[in-house]
């Protein structure tokens, strides 16, 4: 891209700018194919899958919100999904409800009577956890959710990468997620949205590329998607997201799926059997390639920096879950987090960490 279609997109009409924007439509297009959106128009490009999800906070629901109305997340929500919604209620006298979990990790439904409800503006949730891996029911959730009205947003940074995603299928209103969770570049995320919320929501920025007319007061915005990208698109992480897509589509995401569910059970079943590893939410709750725990008496942070030392790179934090670890009375658990390149060899290697980690500190 950088060698050979870089330019400033959606205005020069020279060649090389021409080849640019196609680049980027074409990336769109991509996107829009591998989550099986109904056109490439549902697809704005963002920063990230925060910047996504802040998106919808402030352009859609900031405006509609009232007061007494409640936005539904998750305790296992990211901060990304939470903080945004926290603060577009605060300002608009709204109630932040959140579903609880149970033992094994699963939404308490039960316990969210009110979900349904006609007070309910909008639920936000995760398909995966990013810190104890569950994968929540998303599909059902939108069906109950549209038979009553309500649109759903789903927070796919965990998911997109690996499962197979179908936005229609799905029937959600709003999808985020980010390619440098794909095997792609930092700075580039979507938002997918169902045409019908693009047009409801307000576009955030403001500035040149997302306006057809603008006069002393006034101005029209372009059509969606355009509207929101203001500035200068990120056109090499376009790019760079549309390679991961094709690099993850050669692979085929049901085959990508299946790999990582056999190598997270092996690595379950494995770090099960050493003594003192507690894993989250229980070892026999259903995962999608995240493996988080913890072990009594020894840091997560000491058993990262024993497995780093050995070249196995865990993630040891609250990995930007504190509601969760609040819930959970913990700090921190250690994660081992799997990708289509890890095998069997990077399960004996971070067995053979948290051994030594026990030895040092058990
Ligand atoms: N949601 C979940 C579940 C995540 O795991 C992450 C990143 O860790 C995010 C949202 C935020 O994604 P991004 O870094 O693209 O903003």
């Amino acid at each position: 891209c950088y060698q050979r279609a870089y330019a400033p997109i959606h205005r020069g009409i020279y060649p090389l700018a021409e080849t640019a924007s196609a680049a980027y439509e074409a990336a769109r297009k991509k996107t829009a194919a591998f989550i099986n959106a109904a056109a490439p128009e549902h697809i704005v490009f963002t920063r990230s899958a925060t910047e996504s999800i802040n998106m919808v906070a402030l352009g859609w629901a900031r405006p509609r919100l009232r007061p007494g109305e409640r936005v539904w997340v998750t305790r296992m929500e990211h901060h990304a999904n939470f903080l945004p919604w926290q603060r577009v209620c605060k300002e608009r006298a709204a109630e932040l409800r959140v579903i609880e979990l149970e033992q094994d990790g699963s939404l308490a439904l039960d316990q969210a009577a009110e979900l349904f409800d006609k007070r309910t503006r909008l639920i936000a949730l995760c398909h995966v956890s990013n810190a104890l891996g569950r994968e929540n029911p998303v599909e059902q959730m939108c069906a109950q959710a549209a038979a009553c009205n309500i649109p759903v947003l789903i927070d796919a940074a965990q998911s997109a990468a690996t499962m197979p995603l179908d936005a229609q299928k799905l029937n959600c209103d709003f999808l985020a997620f980010s390619a440098h969770k794909m095997y792609g570049p930092t700075g580039i995320g979507v938002l997918y949205a169902k045409p019908e919320r693009l047009e409801e929501t307000q576009p955030p920025l403001l500035g040149g590329g997302m306006v057809d007319e603008v006069h002393d007061n006034t101005h029209t915005p372009s059509p969606i998607p355009a509207r929101f990208e203001a500035g200068s698109p990120n056109l090499a992480g376009a790019v760079g997201l549309a390679a991961a897509i094709d690099y993850l589509s050669a692979l085929g995401m049901p085959r990508v799926q299946a790999y990582l569910a056999a190598l997270t059970a092996t690595a379950t079943a494995t770090l099960s059997q050493i003594p003192d590893v507690h894993i989250l939410p229980t070892a026999d709750a259903p995962r999608s390639s995240i493996l988080s725990f913890t072990m009594p008496g020894i840091h997560p942070h000491d058993i990262a920096q024993i497995a780093a030392e050995h070249a196995v790179a865990l993630r040891a934090g609250h990995h930007c879950c504190r509601p969760l670890m609040r819930a959970l009375r913990l700090d921190a658990t250690t994660r081992a987090s799997f990708a289509v390149y890890n095998g069997p060899e990077d399960i004996d290697a971070l067995a053979e960490a948290v051994e030594r980690a026990r030895g040092m500190f058990g």
